[in-house]
């Protein structure tokens, strides 16, 4: 038989309870639409390994009727160690490491009986806002493959939004989860710094990396959660406060509306989120006017913090221990240096170049403490808001799917900063450690729109229960690309 190409999780589900289908025919379904597929959203593909676990959960079905996510297709974006299967991070560096266990969040999906169907591409140790940088090519997006899919998450979110898979994992650093979910009209949540463990997550910047789903409904997002969520103790970071709960208000809510946000925002796309904002106020919300004074330097404050963390954390790829080796040195440094040069992209050495500076004496505090003193700031500005509003509603991006090419900065005649630019709306939520999730809220041009709404720290339950009224409300999120 063959499966509604964009059905969710929970339908995926009821179909599983009820044998209509089995999770050996689902799975072979997702996989011969992957094998089709001409995006470029998946490193690698696991057929046997998919179809046997897929095996398993029909006689698990069989016996105990399904429950959690057993049946359930999920890809992981390459940057989750997975044992035994190979994992990238889409830089030449890893290409060939295959890590001899699972990160936290894949174990949790494996024991919850998802089926694994591969490893998504990114952007190189999710540097990017276009999954250009990527060593294994860039991705289309589905709805326009002239276009980007977003990053650093891209392959997770055209792979979703093309029906490849009902979900798939993906990190947030300064907005990989929301930028490409937007990009491709999908629905995709980073939830509260330390909410779920980055045991196994390949590092990027400790201090602000977040696992988090993505998928086609909010509620798909929340079950997704469950499984993800949780105080790991092989994660010193991860908060040990029980599950999401499920009680939040529905009605009532002061939604707060960021007045410095208004100013360069692109007039239809303003009109997009506006026309949101409306939506929320005839659901029984109130708007209100907020704001974040020191807003406009998030993206300076995120850019120096996030290269200074990233600088130290890719030291360890030396060459001796494991990673690209460079052949024949002529001595250690050689060793180091080939092996560095050989091993990243260009986007990651600026990225190291940058942080290392920011970090070295006679410049630490002219740019790598003033960051951390706006990172504070700008978590004050949320934390101040959260007095008066419930949750916050702003553009997740500043723009529909761009042009390939069009902002990338391959040498010094390009200024990378355009691209970072993409991550205005993104990274302040990051920096404050807040959760935030992005869905579709309308079409210009073909191309979707995405809304973002951020909340309280731990606040996931209400921001979930706000997307679920909208999509119970209104059918964004159904629309599907053209192809
Ligand atoms: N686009 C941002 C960056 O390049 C965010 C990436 C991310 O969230 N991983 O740093």
């Amino acid at each position: 038989m063959t499966f509604p190409r964009f059905a969710t999780i929970a339908e995926m589900r009821s179909a599983l309870a009820s044998k209509t289908i089995s999770a050996v025919e689902l799975a072979r379904e997702h996989l011969d639409r992957i094998a089709a597929s001409d995006l470029n959203s998946f490193v690698t593909v696991c057929e046997d390994d998919a179809v046997a676990t897929a095996r398993e959960a029909d006689g698990h079905i069989g016996r105990h009727g399904q429950s959690g996510l057993v049946g359930v297709p999920v890809a992981h974006k390459d940057v989750f160690c997975t044992a035994g299967v190979r994992t990238t991070c889409a830089s030449r560096m890893l290409a060939g490491f295959v890590p001899p266990y699972d990160a936290t969040v894949v174990a949790r999906f494996r024991d919850s009986g998802a089926i694994m169907l591969g490893k998504t591409n990114m952007d190189e140790f999710a540097m990017g806002s276009s999954n250009e940088n990527s060593h294994f090519g860039s991705v289309s997006n589905p709805w326009d493959v002239t276009r980007v899919p977003g990053g650093s998450s891209g392959g997770s979110a055209a792979a979703v939004a093309a029906g490849l898979v009902p979900a798939a994992t993906a990190t947030d650093t300064g907005g990989s989860i929301r930028q490409p979910a937007a990009f491709c009209g999908i629905s995709g949540l980073k939830p509260t710094y330390g909410r779920v463990s980055r045991y196994g997550m390949v590092a990027f910047a400790s201090s602000l990396d977040q696992g988090g789903p993505m998928a086609r409904s909010a509620e798909d997002l929340r079950l997704l959660l469950q499984h993800m969520e949780g105080h790991d103790p092989l994660d010193s970071t991860s908060a040990d406060i029980g599950p999401t709960p499920r009680e939040a208000d529905r009605v009532g809510l002061r939604i707060g509306v960021v007045r410095e946000y208004g100013r360069d925002l692109d007039a239809r796309l303003a009109a997009t989120v506006d026309e949101a904002a409306a939506v929320f106020e005839r659901l029984g919300h109130e708007r209100v006017e907020i704001s974040l004074p020191h807003t406009t330097y998030a993206t300076a404050a995120y850019y120096v913090v996030a290269s200074a963390e990233a600088s130290t954390n890719l030291s360890r790829y030396d060459g001796v221990r494991y990673g690209h080796r460079a052949e024949s040195p002529n001595d250690l440094d050689d060793l180091y240096a080939r092996s560095r040069s050989e091993g990243f992209g260009a986007e990651v050495k600026r990225r190291i170049l940058t942080g290392t500076y920011a970090l070295s004496i006679g410049y630490y505090d002219a740019y790598y403490r003033k960051a951390q003193r706006l990172r504070r700031l700008i978590r004050q500005d949320f934390l101040d808001a959260f007095r008066s509003v419930e949750a916050i509603l702003a553009p997740a991006t500043p723009s529909t799917a761009f042009e390939k090419g069009a902002l990338l900065a391959p040498d010094e005649t390009k200024d990378p900063t355009v691209m970072y630019e993409q991550d205005v709306y993104t990274v302040p939520a990051s920096l404050a450690g807040l959760p935030a999730l992005s869905i579709p809220c309308g079409i210009i041009d073909g191309l979707p729109v995405g809304m973002q709404l951020i909340g309280p720290h731990f606040g996931e339950d209400r921001l979930l229960a706000l997307a679920e009224s909208f999509q119970q409300e209104t059918d964004w999120h159904q629309r599907t690309p053209p192809r």
